[in-house]
């Protein structure tokens, strides 16, 4: 039977596979069983589905490699893209049950921690959905990140375990050996199904060791980060602030690429494929730096085992892998001491040395060798000479890399750079996270913007129908209702639902400068305090995790968590405002934040955010952006015209010349501005200091007045005009429900399609 036939009959019989799976598996009725068990049900008869439905294939396939896959909880996601939501969810009400309930009980899988995983995620649904074969290839972590959690107003971590024994991942029996040098683990692949909507099937295959062992966490996130055959998979990206934690980075990156080369060459040889032309058949994606080893990995391989020249070794392999850069933040650009790869893996070492030398016989230029005078191994620059692609991921972010940051490369090879702006999948962020939006839509302008995100344009047809606008608005209202219910439930804060929300969610980090965002709530804090009442009630929602190792990052929490305390507690303040940090953000919280949004926050300093991706998720569900001219925010301003958007700060040209003069003086802001100055006083001031803690709270200030290396203090009262702008033009509700449905309207640009589209069209070239 073919498996469209075979996945045919599983869905016309789909109450009865529940009833069986129930029965099987707990012995009872559908209907007598808990939301957890309704899950497990679920999931096996999906996982069922997914089994049986077409494979995507093909002469050519992309892997797309990454230490990260941000995927989000999959039952709904799986449900959408197979079409068999809407019959699930009436099989489940005939039984008493509400799907929105059963999916609380999935836990969400922790293999990423932002943007750059979020978006390897998206690009894996747009993949399948186009109907292109390719795979991801990662790694199975145990604990992610970490999981979040506040005490004493402090970000404390935690591991975040998500691996039950029935989960979506499928062990298999393909096993490698992995060598470090003269140490040896081995290890095992997970795949997990990668559902396309209305299309087929690809795979995201996780490696893990065998010989992983979860007792070696002790408290916290802490172990022996010596003991690499036990630890290598426990946690994503490790605490890197000391030489065990990054020599363990390069165990892991190590570790992905040596069992990726080794997957895919297997696939090679199984379907008869001649090594020699690698290029014809495979195209290696290699998400930021992490996976760039893979290049030399791969060379090493066909020269030892393959009795290639190290000519037609290096010539195949740069003509199958293609590198996307993610930051220009100089710090994020990957470099590791040569003598840290002869501990880890000394077998690379002598092939990198040859290719460096390679590059030293051709350019003079000292700023484009892969080994510098101080012995450390620019990654970038090994993806730059031996990579046939080079994509930024904004319109402005590739623009400089090509101008400024990889100006040197450029020179050299302009024909390896291009753009792909980034995009996020629809199903997710608009199809499964608001379905009263998307069926809105449907009825509006029918279901064509489904597979085709350009056609959300023609609701700008509708942008003078008030009945449209108010249902719009009424969506809105019931996204923002659901919201407060949920966070009274987990963050134990009563919040306004005719209040504006007001949402900052995103790692945090100071080029993204939440710490901006603080202190507006401290000066409207103090506004409220001297009598000046805002309009209408603001909420202030946050979302972020620190890195561990990052104490700013967790000072900034620190006071943002304080502010809460401050603000939520003062009778006279807290009919007009009320902040929330809400503990552990990730995909699922993303979810019910984003549709509830009024205004979304995207402050970076320009020229810093390479492109962000919640702007889009945000813009897609209705809400407006305060941003600045930076990465993507420069193409939806683009979009939207200036009407529908707000833009604030110093621009990415003016930002670069004030970083390459060094005549960023933070103190004379602060000196200048009074109210610059009541808002940073306030950090180390009697209230914070009473709920918060000296030591965080004066090194934050410090830093803010003797450092700001992310100028907030430049930006800050440009930011509190536009704030204060966006908040009075809230109240003018026709324009504004206008400003919902355009930005909603011009979100279609944004879709992972498009992006994956042009991935294909310009690098990997699959049909
Ligand atoms: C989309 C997304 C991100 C990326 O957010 P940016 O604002 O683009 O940095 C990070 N985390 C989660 C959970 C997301 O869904």
């Amino acid at each position: 039977m073919s498996t469209n036939m075979q996945k045919d009959i599983l869905v016309l019989n789909l109450e009865e596979q529940m009833e069986k799976s129930a029965e099987r598996q707990f012995e009872k009725k559908l209907a007598d069983c808990t939301n957890e068990e309704t899950y497990y049900v679920l999931l096996e008869v999906t996982s069922e589905l997914l089994k049986v439905s077409e494979p995507i294939s093909g002469e050519k396939k992309v892997y797309y490699i990454s230490m990260e896959f941000l995927i989000g909880k999959l039952l709904s996601n799986n449900l959408i893209n197979l079409h068999v939501y809407d019959k699930v969810n009436e099989i489940l009400q005939k039984n008493g049950k509400k799907l929105a309930d059963i999916e609380e009980c999935e836990p969400e899988p922790s293999l990423g921690n932002g943007g750059l995983g979020r978006l390897a995620a998206c690009f894996l649904d747009s993949i399948a959905t186009l109907g292109l074969p390719g795979e991801g290839i990662g790694l199975n972590y145990h604990f992610g990140l970490f999981h979040q959690v506040f005490k004493e107003n402090l970000q404390n971590a935690e591991k975040d375990p998500w691996i039950k024994e029935q989960s979506w991942l499928e062990k298999t029996n393909v096993k490698y050996e992995v060598n470090f040098g003269k140490k040896k683990v081995v290890s095992r692949l997970y795949n997990m199904i990668i559902s396309g909507y209305d299309s087929g099937v690809n795979k995201l295959r996780l490696f893990d060791v065998e010989s992983v062992d979860e007792s070696l966490v002790k408290a916290g996130i802490t172990f022996d980060k010596k003991k690499i055959e036990k630890n290598l998979t426990l946690f994503l990206y490790p605490d890197d602030s000391d030489e065990a934690g990054n020599l363990l980075r390069i165990y892991q990156e190590y570790f992905l690429v040596s069992n990726a080369a080794q997957l895919i060459l297997q696939e090679q040889k199984e379907r008869g494929y001649d090594l020699r032309k690698l290029n014809e058949h495979a195209v290696i994606q290699i998400n930021d730096t992490h996976p760039t080893m893979i290049i030399p990995e791969l060379i090493r391989i066909l020269v030892e085992d393959k009795a290639f020249s190290m000519d037609d070794a290096i010539d195949v392999v740069s003509k199958t892998c293609a590198y996307t850069n993610h930051t220009i933040l100089a710090e994020a650009l990957e470099t590791w001491p040569l003598k840290y790869l002869e501990k880890v893996v000394p077998q690379l070492v002598p092939y990198i040395k040859e290719l460096d030398k390679r590059i030293r016989a051709k350019v003079k230029n000292d700023k484009v060798q892969i080994i510098d005078k101080e012995k450390k191994v620019h990654m970038a620059f090994i993806d730059i000479h031996y990579g046939f692609s080079v994509n930024g991921v904004a319109a402005i972010h590739t623009d400089i890399l090509k101008d400024s940051e990889l100006h040197d490369f450029y020179e050299l090879y302009p024909e390896k750079f291009n753009n792909k702006t980034n995009g996020v999948t629809f199903r997710r962020w608009l199809l499964s996270c608001n379905h009263p939006l998307a069926n809105l839509i449907s009825e509006t302008i029918g279901d064509g913007f489904k597979k085709d995100a350009d056609r959300l344009e023609d609701l700008l047809n509708h942008v003078d129908d008030e009945e449209f606008l108010n249902k719009v608005e009424a969506i809105k209202i019931g996204k923002k209702k659901e919201l407060c219910e949920y966070i009274s439930k987990h963050e134990g804060v009563e919040l306004n639902p005719d209040s504006i929300f007001d949402i900052q969610v995103k790692r945090l980090h100071e080029y993204k400068r939440q710490q901006m965002n603080a202190l507006y709530i401290i000066h409207k804090y103090l506004e409220i305090k001297g009598g000046k009442k805002p309009t209408r009630p603001l909420t202030f929602l946050f979302g972020a995790k620190a890195a561990p190792a990052y104490v700013i990052a967790k000072d900034i929490i620190h006071l943002l968590l304080c502010l809460q305390e401050i603000v939520n507690n003062d009778p006279d303040v807290n009919k007009y405002m009320k902040v929330v940090m809400v503990e552990n953000y990730n995909v699922s919280y993303a979810e019910r934040l984003i549709p509830a949004c009024d205004v979304s926050e995207q402050i970076s300093l320009a020229s810093k955010e390479a492109s962000g991706t919640s702007n889009m998720k945000f813009m897609l569900n209705g809400a407006v952006t305060l941003g600045t001219d930076d990465g993507a925010n420069v193409e939806i301003h683009q979009l939207v015209g200036d009407d529908n958007i707000y833009i604030f700060g110093i621009s990415a040209d003016e930002v670069i010349e004030h970083y390459k003069k060094a005549d960023y003086v933070s103190k004379d802001y602060y000196k200048k501005s009074p109210v610059i100055k009541e808002a940073v006083d306030f950090i180390i001031g009697k209230q914070c200091m009473k709920v918060g803690h000296k030591e965080n709270l004066e090194r934050l200030y410090k830093e803010l007045i003797g450092k700001d290396w992310f100028m907030t203090l430049i930006d800050l009262e440009s930011y509190i005009e536009a704030k204060d702008r966006i908040f009075a033009d809230y109240e003018n509700r026709d324009k504004w429900k206008k400003m919902m449905v355009t930005n909603i309207a011009k979100a279609g640009f944004f879709s992972s399609d498009r992006t994956i589209r042009e991935y294909n069209r310009d690098i990997w070239k699959l049909k």
